[in-house]
């Protein structure tokens, strides 16, 4: 007995213009009918709920609002760039898609500015 092979995700209708297999972490189903600028791998989303403040206001924490974040990672068909969006699920603000690396990087200086307040 024989399963889906995860390695040849989609395992089968597989449309004419994805000459790629899809990477590991994708999640997306692929159509032939897909609009080319829709032609990316994307991840299972992740949902962070926040406290955060949105737009320009003095002081910054009269702006505070409770807001779910959807964290996605995607990549164009046949590109060697790998993105992570950050973005509002009920809102187009805020919004944040950065390349992999530089989400990698602003973790780490994410975790140096947290681990300042661990600091006795
Ligand atoms: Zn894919």
């Amino acid at each position: 007995m024989t399963g889906p092979d995860p390695t040849q995700h989609p395992p089968e209708g597989r449309p004419s213009w994805l000459a790629e297999a899809c990477p590991p972490w994708c999640a997306r189903e692929h159509h032939e009918q897909d609009h080319p600028e829709d032609r990316y791998h994307q991840s299972a989303p992740s949902f962070a709920p926040v406290i955060a403040a949105l737009g320009h206001a003095i002081p910054v924490t009269d702006a505070l609002t409770a807001v779910e974040l959807i964290i996605r990672m995607a990549r164009y068909v046949g590109d060697v760039h790998t993105w992570i969006a950050i973005e509002g699920t009920e809102a187009p603000e805020p919004r944040l898609v950065l390349t992999a690396e530089s989400a990698r990087s602003l973790v780490q200086h994410l975790e140096e500015q947290l681990d300042s307040l661990r600091l006795p």
